[in-house]
């Protein structure tokens, strides 16, 4: 099999302005260096459409963080996927560990926006990972494999992104070491293949304090197919490093 383009992802979570958002897309506009990787920003909402203007001639794709199970409806303050698509984006974030703390997001509807997001055209980026207290207790592989196929849309799964997010890790400082995110990656390829065929298309992505130090080790584990980065992809040089470290 060919080898996984890298994706080298940034969620920007609730940070954002627009004046941000131009600093950040005049830093990568200047930018000399090149990834080999493919690059994808996933703004707040409201910086979406403007995303895609900053950042036309760079090469970077713009998601969504987040988007409700339905095409439109009575939800006020939801963002539906075709709205994602239709202001240029091309990728969505779901399931992400703040999003299931914060809103009580289960299995089920991590699977249902996955699937909306497929209908609209656009890339989910399912988000799963254990808490800190599930890996003490052994239970890691078990945690993520039915998180993975609580979460997974049925059928072909060649358009899927998968992030392994330990959600120990998330905004922490603290990174799972290689050993245990080569044993995740492992495991959740094995269960994709073992699903359907294309399973062994899907990119997987480590997420969890990944920073320009980290980053080529982590990028270099069997099976990581590109990170999705919180905190350091606000930083237009952290995020250049990230990139060309795969
Ligand atoms: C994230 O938001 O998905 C994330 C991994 O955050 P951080 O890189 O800040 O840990």
């Amino acid at each position: 099999m060919t080898a996984l383009k890298p994706l080298i992802a940034g969620n920007w979570k609730m940070v954002g302005l627009p004046d941000d958002l131009g600093r950040f897309a005049e830093a990568m506009r200047a930018w000399g260096g090149t990834s080999r990787g493919d690059l994808l920003i996933c703004p707040p909402a409201t910086l979406i459409g403007a995303a895609v203007q900053a950042f036309n001639g760079l090469g970077i794709a713009v998601g969504g963080q987040d988007c409700h199970a339905k095409a439109s409806g009575a939800h006020t303050g939801d963002i539906a996927a075709p709205m994602i698509a239709a202001a240029g984006g091309a990728f969505v974030i779901v399931g992400h560990s703040e999003r299931r703390a914060d809103h009580a997001e289960t299995d089920a509807q991590v699977r249902a926006k996955a699937e909306a997001a497929l209908a609209a055209g656009l890339t989910p980026i399912i988000c799963i990972g254990e808490q800190l207290q599930q890996r003490q207790a052994g239970e890691t592989l078990a945690v993520v494999e039915a998180s993975l196929r609580a979460s997974l849309p049925e059928g072909d799964l060649a358009r899927l992104v998968i992030a392994y997010e330990p959600v120990w890790a998330i905004g922490t400082g603290l990174t799972a070491n290689a050993d245990q995110i080569a044993e995740v990656h492992a495991h959740l390829r094995q269960v994709l293949t073992s699903i359907h065929a294309s399973g062994a298309q899907v990119k997987l992505l480590y997420g969890g304090s990944v920073k320009p130090g980290n980053a080529v080790e982590i990028l270099s584990v069997a099976d990581v197919n590109g990170v999705l980065v919180g905190g350091a992809s606000l930083i237009a040089a952290d995020f250049q490093a990230i990139a060309m470290a795969c």
